[in-house]
């Protein structure tokens, strides 16, 4: 297959002083040398070095940039190929120019996650990296970015493999069993199809528990704040996005008719979700009728009801109650700083388990206590510090999902005395989903649709 050669912007649009342009494939450097002056052309330079020079328009001779330019000759680069990273410093205009030039000079513009892609088809990283490449870029806590990180030194894919390798040695000894029926290895090889089998299926259902967590690292605890008018949710929300960093998310090519903000509590990555103004709504119910904010509440993963110290609960509040009955919640008793009228008793009860908290956002008081059971509520004591290899990434829980129900299948198949080949199905059915995982035996056109949800330039 013959590869042409690709340019895009790779550092964030609109972001930092230097921007640069990265160009990848054969033509590299025959598209570079004709931008470029320098002490050498850039092809006579040695490979991972950087080079000080000028970019200029062939065409008008004009100067566009002073510039550092790394060269990286293949195959020890990202994309395996020849690349020439142009590090620009004049600001979103000039890093712009130098692209059109390149574009003009040989270069096509990459495709969104085609450099990774490029990376993924040189079999650089395999597939389950290049997803996490995808995460990292849209990593919105640290904890987050670990378990991106893990992932892209290839934890999980080593993971897999071993995997992969057990149900491997089962299907060999079916197949002894089947090539050669008078040998009596039915016993044997049940034996050890049990035997692997349950191991397997363990490991499986043990990075499936992690993966709850992970998913919510990765895409955040979409969270919904609620509470009768004046009560403090707009103090709330503000305290919650000023006091932490705010997490910015501009992830190009996704659309979203939902406005979110994210904020990291903890390590908690929070998904404020504002769906038609509802994350902040002075009247949920009324707004949108009790179906469609029952809904709305039941889709997040956790409702922060805020109530009113300085007033005895009302109808309202009861009603809010309701809608969050089987939904994490915690409740946040604000305005501390005035005069008790409410019956925490009578919170409590009606709390029905969550955790109650007590604040007075004006005086920034007990916000401490709102954080930390954020927090315990997300990680529930045991997941902190520990393995962070989890599996974040939902195409990867569908195909363990998956894989765990072909091996059981297999095991019931054995226990029910069915015939070997049967039972070498759903064994290799497993083998092949986790294949899939990190790439092997994945069709064209979902390497496409999952390139094609990477950031430009990456
Ligand atoms: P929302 O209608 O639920 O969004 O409530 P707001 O956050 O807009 O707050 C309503 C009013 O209550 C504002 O005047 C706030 O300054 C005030 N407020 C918020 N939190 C507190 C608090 O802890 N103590 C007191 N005394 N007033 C508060
Ligand atoms: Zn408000």
């Amino acid at each position: 297959m013959e590869t042409d050669t690709i340019a895009a912007i790779s550092t964030p649009m609109g972001e930092g002083a230097i921007g640069i342009v990265r160009i990848s494939g054969p033509a590299a450097f025959q598209v570079a040398d004709q931008l470029y002056t320098g002490k050498k052309a850039l092809a006579e330079v040695d490979t991972h070095t950087i080079n000080y020079g000028h970019i200029q328009d062939p065409a008008s001779g004009e100067t566009v940039e002073e510039a550092m330019v790394s060269v990286l000759r293949a195959p020890r680069t990202y994309t395996k190929e020849d690349i020439i990273e142009i590090n620009c410093h004049g600001g979103l205009t000039s890093v712009n120019r130098v692209l059109q030039l390149a574009l003009r000079y040989g270069a096509r513009l990459a495709e969104p996650g085609e450099f990774t892609k490029r990376a993924f088809l040189n079999g650089r990283i395999d597939l389950s990296q290049a997803e996490a490449v995808m995460d990292l870029i849209r990593a919105k806590t640290d904890q987050a970015m670990n378990v991106a990180m893990n992932q892209v030194e290839g934890k999980l894919s080593s993971r897999i493999q071993t995997l992969r390798q057990k149900l491997l040695e089962t299907v060999a000894s079916v197949e002894v069993n089947i090539d050669y029926p008078e040998y009596d290895a039915e016993e044997v090889t049940l034996e050890m199809i049990r035997e692997k089998g349950t191991e397997v299926e363990q490991a499986i259902e043990e990075l499936l528990t992690t993966a709850h967590q992970g998913k919510i690292l990765r895409e955040g605890l979409s969270t919904v704040i609620l509470g009768r008018p004046n009560v403090g949710k707009s103090s709330l929300l503000n305290n919650l996005v000023h006091e932490n960093k705010a997490i910015v998310t501009d992830i190009p090519g996704t659309t979203r008719d939902v406005v979110e903000e994210y904020v990291n509590i903890r390590g908690v990555p929070l998904r404020l979700l504002d769906t038609a103004g509802i994350r902040e709504t002075e009247d949920i119910v009324e707004r949108l009728g009790v179906e469609r904010s029952r809904k709305v509440v039941k889709d997040a993963e956790l409702a922060l009801l805020v109530l009113n110290y300085n007033e005895a609960i009302t109808e309202a509040d009861e009603e809010l109650f309701k809608l969050i009955q089987d939904q994490d919640t915690i409740i946040i008793v604000n305005k501390t700083d005035l005069a008790p009228e409410i019956s925490l008793d009578q919170v409590k009860e009606l709390a029905n388990g969550n955790p109650v908290i007590t604040t007075s956002l004006l005086k920034d008081e007990g916000v401490d206590d709102l954080e930390e059971a954020i927090r315990e509520l997300f990680f529930a004591g045991e997941m902190e510090g520990g393995d962070l290899s989890y599996v974040s990434n939902s195409r990867h829980i569908a195909l363990l999902e998956q894989a765990k129900r072909s091996v059981q299948e297999a095991l019931s198949a054995a226990e029910g005395g069915m015939p070997i080949d049967m039972v070498q199905i759903d064994i290799t059915r497993a083998w092949e989903v986790l294949g899939e995982v990190i790439g092997d035996s994945v069709q064209e056109s979902l390497i496409d649709q999952l390139f094609s949800q990477f950031c430009l330039g990456k």
